[in-house]
Formats: C-alpha cells, sequence, structure tokens
C-alpha cells in the first residue's frame, strides 16, 4: 500500500507551521464575498478593527485525513460548521451560510491535497471569523463587516513518542467561561482561561486546569471532560456554559455502540475523586488531542493518582476505535468522513 504526501517530521510544531494557500471570504454591509482560495500571508486590517478591541472573534477546529488508499477526507465538516454559526450567532457577527462555509472548506482542501500528511498526521483546519467594522465607538454595536477566514496547518501525531496520561489542576472556584457564553468557540473565553492555567503550570507543573466552579465538573480550556469504568461512561450533559464538542460526541456514539451505558448528566468534584478511587478513569476529549487519559490530578495542593498513572484501557479502546474511524482504516458507519 502506498501513501503520498509530506512526511510527518516537517510537521512536527504544531500550530507553527501553515498550508501554502488559505480561504479568505469578507462580509461587508451584510453581503459576503465568495470565499477565495489565496497565498497563505498576512490579512490587512484596521487598527480600528471591532475583533481587535470588543473581541468579536471566533473558530473552528477540524482535520483533514489521508486514507489508507491515499483519497483524502474531512471529519465532521457539517458540525464544525454549524458550530461556527452557532459561535458567530453569540457574538452578533455576521452569519456565513452553511454552503459557504463548507465549499470555502472544500475548495480549500481540494486546493491542499497534497499537503495533507500521511498518517499518523494530518492537515489541521482552522477556520476563524472576526468583525472587521472599523469603529471603536461600537463597543455597544456589532460589528456589520467581517472576515472568514480558512488556514490550515499539517500536523504529526499528537502522541508521537507514546501517549502521555495527563497531569490536571481541579479549579473550584473560578469560572473558564460565562454559563451563557462557555458554548462559543471564542478567543476571549481562551483569554479569561489562561491566568488559571499558568498558575496551575507554575504551582503544580499541571498540562491543564478543570474547571469546576462550585464542584460542578465542567472541562478544561480547550478540551472536554469524560469518565469511563466498564461498561460506562459519565459526562456533564450540554449547556450553554461549556464547548459541545465534535469529539465528545463521536466517543458518545462509539461507546453506546459498543455496549457502554452512556450517562449525561451534572457531577460533583467529590463525585469524581470517588470515581477514580474506584478504578474508574478520567480523560480529555478534543480535535487536537482526540482521547487523551489523565493520569493525575491536583486537588487542594493534594496529588491523587489515577490508576497506574498510565493511559487506562477504556480510553485506549475508544481512543482507537475513533481514530481508525478517522484515518480511513475502519468503516465509516455514521457518515462522519466527506471524501474531497
Ligand atoms: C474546541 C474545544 C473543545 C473540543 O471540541 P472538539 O469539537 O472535540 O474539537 C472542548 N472545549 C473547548 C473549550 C474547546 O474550545
Amino acid at each position: 500500500m502506498t501513501q503520498s504526501g509530506p512526511s510527518v517530521e516537517k510537521a512536527a510544531a504544531f500550530g507553527k507551521v501553515f498550508a501554502s494557500h488559505m480561504s479568505l471570504s469578507w462580509c461587508t454591509k451584510g453581503a459576503w464575498s465568495a470565499p477565495e482560495v489565496t497565498v497563505t500571508a498576512p490579512i490587512p486590517l484596521h487598527p480600528a478593527a471591532h475583533a481587535l478591541h470588543y473581541a468579536s472573534s471566533c473558530f473552528e477546529g477540524l482535520k483533514v485525513y489521508r486514507g489508507p488508499s491515499g483519497q483524502v477526507h474531512i471529519f465532521r465538516l457539517q458540525q464544525h460548521a454549524e458550530r461556527l454559526r452557532r459561535s458567530a450567532q453569540l457574538l452578533c457577527l455576521p452569519v456565513p451560510s452553511a454552503a459557504n462555509v463548507s465549499e470555502a472548506i472544500v475548495n480549500l482542501v481540494r486546493q491542499l491535497r497534497d499537503q495533507v500528511p500521511e498518517n499518523p498526521g494530518s492537515l489541521y483546519l482552522r477556520p476563524m471569523l472576526f468583525g472587521t467594522e472599523a469603529n471603536i465607538g461600537a463597543a455597544a454595536s456589532p460589528s456589520q463587516d467581517a472576515c472568514f477566514c480558512v488556514l490550515a496547518s499539517p500536523v504529526g501525531d499528537y502522541f508521537s513518542g507514546g501517549a502521555r496520561a495527563l497531569r490536571l489542576a481541579i479549579e473550584d472556584r473560578a469560572m473558564r467561561a460565562t454559563p451563557e457564553f462557555g458554548m462559543a468557540k471564542a478567543g476571549a473565553n481562551y483569554a479569561s482561561a489562561l491566568k488559571h492555567i499558568e498558575s496551575a503550570k507554575r504551582n503544580y507543573a499541571a498540562d491543564q486546569v478543570l474547571f469546576c466552579p462550585g464542584g460542578d465538573v465542567q472541562e478544561t480550556g480547550a478540551s472536554n471532560f469524560l469518565l469511563l469504568r466498564e461498561g460506562e461512561l459519565l459526562t456533564k450533559p450540554l449547556d450553554s456554559g461549556y464547548l459541545h464538542g465534535v469529539t465528545r460526541d463521536s466517543i458518545l456514539v462509539l461507546a453506546r455502540d459498543l455496549g457502554y451505558r452512556v450517562v449525561e448528566r451534572n457531577f460533583t468534584v467529590d463525585e469524581l475523586l470517588g470515581w477514580v478511587r474506584q478504578e474508574g478513569e478520567a480523560a480529555l476529549s478534543g480535535t487536537a488531542a482526540v482521547l487523551a487519559g489523565v493520569g493525575e490530578l491536583v486537588y487542594r495542593g493534594e496529588h491523587i493518582m489515577i490508576g497506574t498513572g498510565a493511559v487506562g484501557p477504556i480510553t485506549q479502546r475508544l481512543r482507537e476505535a475513533l481514530v481508525a474511524i478517522q484515518l480511513g482504516t475502519a468503516e465509516d458507519c455514521y457518515g462522519w468522513r466527506l471524501d474531497v
């Protein structure tokens, strides 16, 4: 079997290597221009642009994989396009049509087909939408103008060198985002979570912070949080306070089909600690990490090992099931892959 595409090594530094082309489309006074593929380059922006002052900016993250026979496919494009539109609505930004978003992405991927790395690498797509109206007086009104850009970045295997289990610090006071706005994939949510992540890195050498305001277990800065044990998966139900992950949804579908009882309900830090003390596993889900095992928690200064501190077997099993569909080695029973 032959695989074409650039080597994974070249794509090692996630986020800093970009594909040759990007897609650009502009909204001016309510009308969107047709998305255009252009060379990846700086975007001209007025210093009064709404996004720079009032954070009218959101994004997506999805991946393009090269299947075993060399064909290229996008994973769950529709779900990502819809989520971008929901984020845009929450930010009162001009909302591109679903057709426009899909067209921009598909046309770009066609152009970049040769730049999709071979397995286990992929081409990470970063659609972004931001308010461009040049008006610093618009603090209390939406940007009428916007830019929709799709940036592409070849990435290697996130777990090259072996999947290391993560250390999470539990934050039981601060919120990552507001209860109404957590479901928007907005840069502002990241900015507000950052100082808590920095302090957990400094104080505990934690990889991530698990936000549990008032004891309610939510998610980390960029990933959803799941509890697993033999035959059962527990996670928070979807509400407006946190990000509705496409990976979370995919894992839930797969877990149900593999016979797990999937429970979506709120749970507390005490329940979480009880779960991991009784040989349960914990994992983070997201497009970049897929399903990453948690090996250790830090709670109020106390270090709590989960299992042996390594990635648990159930986490591993579910991760492998999802990766097989993403890479194209397993049948696409759910219509998640779009061949381009
Ligand atoms: C993007 C993101 C996720 C993961 O979503 P996926 O669709 O699975 O990539 C989880 N939490 C936050 C805060 C995010 O921004």
